[in-house]
């Protein structure tokens, strides 16, 4: 079984220079930035104060309300203040600043195993939200949020994302090299908590090793691996869907709606690690790469890393002129280095001239080539045309919520015509208009 979904777009993959490399852990630096915010949905709520001592692992701030996750500590030290620091969104947000001790061990507690076999879903979700496990493929949804599945629903089929179809970008294809043991065991114990009919993970063709790896580590357990034709934005949810089994997620309905339950491999591991060995989410694999940098790596980075000090670690070199944390695609342009590293943060490419998009926009030619990139089936120049004119009403009936924001129209269009910028900001005036009643 192989397959993909209609329409998307091929890139130039540029992960030569990291794919074979591998894991290495980052050093500890003096100082860690934790934005209370990590997660899609509320920030949490600080427990800790200034000038309090923490060991790493320990939880420096709990959730509030449900969709909102708890943060620990990456690092033994000390808080030194609590306040506004640049996020890597560029906005000002409340954050958890923490000096590391440089005498620590920096040893992380072990704790005695949960029996997956007999937890109820209730205790799983409350164990994966007090390990603070978001969605690691970027949008950083809280994980335990999939997995407490509403009235009427149930998870029939488990699908798994090891696509990683983002440019550049290579952590989860060594994760899936180097630790399969703990993606597959994750699958395993999702799965059994959420009594899946089937577990599937997909895994592009640019990646063997990893597809070998996990066959390997699977043997005869019933988990089925897809390898994918390599193909643009082949992650996002509705398009694994369909290159998995053929089945189209209708507009305006969720992977849900067809019993489906959607997790990236990183994620898996994350599960596998808090259950076997209590471990929080305190760190995460990032791909560092891009023609600034001097040594490409795959990264274990502390989360609250000053990029800045990931960047140092690896050589930046003076041609740099952007920084993406993220992929390519869909990552974000950093505004300062002294942002940290997030449990989202998949890389961080630095850029030089040559390679910083900078187009010059012309009049749509309506050649349709932005039709033809759209896995999600949408009229990208029509949304465009209509967030230009302001016509927020006509754009929701076109389905703009639909939009994943993957740029791949963008990256298709031949007039440099700023697609995906426009439905972004069309998104968001819609989605304040709504919550304001109009
Ligand atoms: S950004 Fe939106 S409109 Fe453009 S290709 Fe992706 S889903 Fe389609
Ligand atoms: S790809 Fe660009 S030029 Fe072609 S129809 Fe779409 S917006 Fe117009």
């Amino acid at each position: 079984m192989s397959g993909s979904f209609a329409h998307g777009v091929h890139p130039a993959e540029h992960k030569e220079a990291t794919e074979h490399r591998p894991i290495e852990r980052m050093p500890f630096v003096d100082r860690y930035t934790l934005p209370l915010g990590q997660n899609l949905g509320k920030p949490s709520n600080p427990v800790v104060t200034a000038g309090e001592t923490v060991a790493r692992g320990q939880i420096i701030a709990r959730p509030d309300g449900f969709v909102s996750t708890t943060l620990h500590s990456p690092v033994t030290g000390r808080v030194v203040g609590i306040g506004p620091h640049y996020h890597p969104n560029g906005q000002l947000v409340d954050c958890i600043e923490i000096e590391a001790d440089p005498y620590a061990t920096q040893q992380l507690v072990r704790r005695e195993p949960v029996d997956w076999r007999v937890l109820s879903v209730d205790s799983f979700v409350e164990l994966v939200q007090h390990a603070g496990i978001v969605g690691m493929g970027g949008a950083a949804f809280p994980s335990h949020v999939k997995y407490r599945l509403p009235e009427g629903k149930r998870c029939e089929r488990l699908v798994i994302n090891g696509c990683e179809c983002e440019p550049f970008l290579t952590c989860d294809h060594r994760l899936m090299v180097e630790r399969p043991d703990a993606v597959v065991h994750g699958m395993e114990i999702v799965a059994s908590v959420l009594d899946a009919d089937s577990v599937t993970i997909g895994v592009e063709m640019n990646k063997p090793d990893a597809i070998e790896a996990l066959r390997r580590e699977i043997g005869d357990r019933a988990i089925t691996v897809v390898p994918l034709h390599v193909k643009y934005p082949q992650g996002a949810e509705k398009m694994l869907i369909k290159a998995l089994f053929d089945e189209e997620v209708p507009a305006g309905k969720l992977p849900l709606d067809l019993n489906i339950v959607v997790n990236n491999v990183a994620s898996m591991a994350a599960i596998a690690d808090a259950v076997d060995h209590g471990r929080p989410l305190i760190e995460r694999l990032v791909t560092v790469a891009g023609p600034g940098v001097d040594r490409p790596a795959n990264l274990l980075v502390p989360v609250g890393t000053p990029v800045r000090s990931v960047l140092r670690h690896c050589g930046i070199n003076g041609e740099t002129r952007q920084v993406i944390m993220g992929g390519p695609m869909m990552g974000m342009p950093l505004a300062t280095l002294d942002s940290p590293v997030l449990k989202g943060t998949s890389g961080l490419l630095a850029f030089t001239e040559e390679v910083i998009n900078h187009p010059t926009e012309y009049a749509c030619v309506r050649c349709g080539q932005c039709l033809e990139a759209c896995g999600n089936l949408l009229n990208p120049q029509r949304l465009a045309r209509l967030a230009r004119a302001q016509r927020w009403g006509e754009m929701e009936e076109s389905y703009a919520l639909d939009c994943m924001e993957c740029g791949a129209c963008t990256y298709a269009c031949p007039s440099g015509v700023p697609i995906v910028h426009l439905i972004r900001a069309a998104k968001a005036e819609i989605r304040v208009r709504k919550s304001r009643g109009e």
